[in-house]
């Protein structure tokens, strides 16, 4: 699961990424701008968005997330009790709201939720469940199955998997991989990308007669049913 806060209580960040499970990977961005800046960018399957923000209002940000076309459930954070506020940000796009203080375990229990919801919703359904030929990749429970058959990633190979999925069709540069499943700022031998790819296809591929992870010789990879 991957989640984005935009949140300038790094502390909060703090304590939560640490009751997350151990797949979840939180971005953090302490403004709105490098909220959406961050939210344009990466793919997420939810968003913790604080109304209290530094620079633009989390309202505001939360209307540009919408109009942006960011379909990712927000979970709002903030201060403010009325009803009214609720209301405005329900209208804005946000999908729920708490309200301060609150403990971990329920903003934990409330992005669970969230998603569990957007995952049973059958409009949404095709924007978590992804599917490539007969391989199915789940983001939220990390199940992934080729014709059926349970398929056990480490977590590098299942992130690329993700991300190729994601881009079906579109060719992915191996800078493009670094910048989406490894850590921000992380100097990684330039090599890496390929050996996780080798893992990832003797998985998913080589078993299989028809191979579903192209090479674009000099660019990186693709991931496509066509042949
Ligand atoms: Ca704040």
């Amino acid at each position: 699961m991957k989640l984005l806060s935009i949140e300038d209580n790094a502390e909060l960040i703090e304590s939560l990424r640490y009751f997350l499970d151990a797949d979840s990977k939180i971005d953090n961005a302490t403004t709105g701008k490098e909220g959406l800046a961050l939210a344009a960018r990466r793919q997420y399957d939810a968003i913790i968005l604080d109304l209290g923000l530094p620079d633009v209002p989390g309202l505001e940000v939360c209307k540009q997330l919408r109009q942006t076309d960011i379909k990712a459930p927000i979970l709002v954070l903030s201060g403010v009790r009325d009803s009214a506020t609720k209301v405005t940000l329900l209208e804005a796009g946000a999908d729920d709201y708490l309200t301060k203080p609150f403990t971990i375990a329920e903003l934990r229990a409330r992005i669970f939720a969230l998603l569990r919801r957007s995952n049973f919703d059958t409009d949404r359904e095709n924007i978590y469940l992804l599917k490539v030929g007969s391989l199915t990749l789940d983001p939220l429970s990390g199940r992934v199955e080729r014709s059926g058959k349970i398929i056990k990633l480490r977590r590098k190979e299942f992130g690329i998997l993700e991300y190729l999925m994601r881009n079906r069709d579109k060719i992915v540069t191996r800078a493009m991989i670094m910048d989406n499943v490894w850590e921000p700022n992380c100097s990684s031998w330039d090599g890496t990308v390929n050996v996780h790819i080798k893992r990832l296809r003797d998985q998913i591929d080589r078993p299989y007669r028809h191979k579903l992870i192209k090479t674009a010789y000099g660019l990186g990879y693709t991931i496509s049913d066509r042949s």
